[in-house]
């Protein structure tokens, strides 16, 4: 299959990113989002805009999400008909973080329908998806992850395909529950030298160049010292995707302590902080 008509459906800090990259790779790019303002630079660079997410994905080679969580990858594809108007044969990309069993309803509707489908969860931030450095971790069929190549290569740096449906969004959670277990002990970690009065500069750089420092500490701390929290990756999405993690796990039998307390700190942190970069959950700390 030749892709020339591509949608893409969610235009926040991910997909925003995304859709500008899939428009200068040169695909005629529909867009979509619930809350309206969010595509007037793609408009404004070539895109059309749709008015629901089922006329967007009408007459497409492949549909791309990038939602908030399951509630709003039910709503897009289940509402409205989204599923039923993309064409038999077309294929549906799922690059949203989702849990396990909503992947595999979506992607056996999909099958019914006739539709390739696609767990593409991604791996790196807003400036990976604004300049197409994302990692995608793909589960699904093998000859749908190679006809969607050309797509996912215009948003991405890497492709890695690891088997069946499912396993991009297995491993994306298991991403996921160490960076939110790493964020949460570096909050409490920071809040600790501060409150111990020790030099807070000197403090974290030496902890971040040593032993615990990994690329998300030395980035993070960096936001959590200065203060900065405009949004990398907001604290809500962290405490939904550590929830789905222990989800997917207590099935199998892993109970996931770390990650429960974890996502209580972000949790706690989403009451004042919901419209903040994760680095924010030091906040509900220091304030404590
Ligand atoms: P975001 O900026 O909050 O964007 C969320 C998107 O979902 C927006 O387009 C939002 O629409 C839409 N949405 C939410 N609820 C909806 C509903 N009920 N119906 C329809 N649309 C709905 O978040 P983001 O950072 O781009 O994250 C998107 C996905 O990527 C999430 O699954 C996240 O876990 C994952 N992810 C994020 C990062 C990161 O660093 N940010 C990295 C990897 C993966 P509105 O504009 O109308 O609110």
């Amino acid at each position: 299959m030749t892709v020339r008509k591509v949608a893409m459906l969610g235009l926040g800090i991910m997909g925003g990113g995304m859709a500008r990259q899939l428009l200068d790779a040169g695909f005629e790019l529909t867009v979509w989002n619930r809350s309206p303002g969010k595509s007037d630079a793609l408009v404004a660079a070539g895109a059309r805009l749709a008015d629901s997410p089922a006329a967007a994905v009408r007459e497409v080679d492949v549909a791309v999400a990038m939602l908030a969580s399951d509630d709003a990858s039910r709503a897009v594809w289940l509402d409205g008909g989204t599923l039923g108007a993309l064409r038999p044969g077309a294929i549906l990309i799922e690059a949203s973080t989702l849990t396990i069993d909503w992947v595999r309803t979506l992607a056996a509707a999909a099958a019914e329908a006739g539709i390739g489908f696609l767990d593409a969860p991604v791996t790196g931030s807003k400036a990976q998806a604004a300049s197409g450095q994302l990692r995608f971790l793909v589960g699904g069929d093998a000859d749908v992850a190679a006809a969607a190549s050309p797509v996912l290569a215009a948003m991405g740096g890497e492709t890695v395909h690891l088997g069946s449906t499912g396993s991009g969004t297995i491993l994306k959670l298991v991403n996921n529950f160490l960076c939110g277990v790493q964020v949460a002990s570096l909050a409490e970690a920071v809040a600790m030298i501060e409150r111990s009065g020790l030099d807070v500069e000197r403090s974290v750089a030496l902890l971040a160049s040593g032993a615990p420092g990994s690329p998300l500490v030395g980035a993070v701390s960096r936001r959590m010292v200065d203060r900065a929290y405009q949004p990398q990756f907001l604290v809500p999405l962290m405490a939904k995707d550590l929830s789905y993690a222990e989800a997917a796990f207590a099935g199998q039998g892993i109970d996931l302590p770390s990650s429960a307390a974890a996502r209580a700190r972000f949790e706690a942190a989403a009451a004042d902080h919901a419209e903040r970069d994760i680095a924010a959950v030091v906040e509900s700390i220091r304030s404590s």
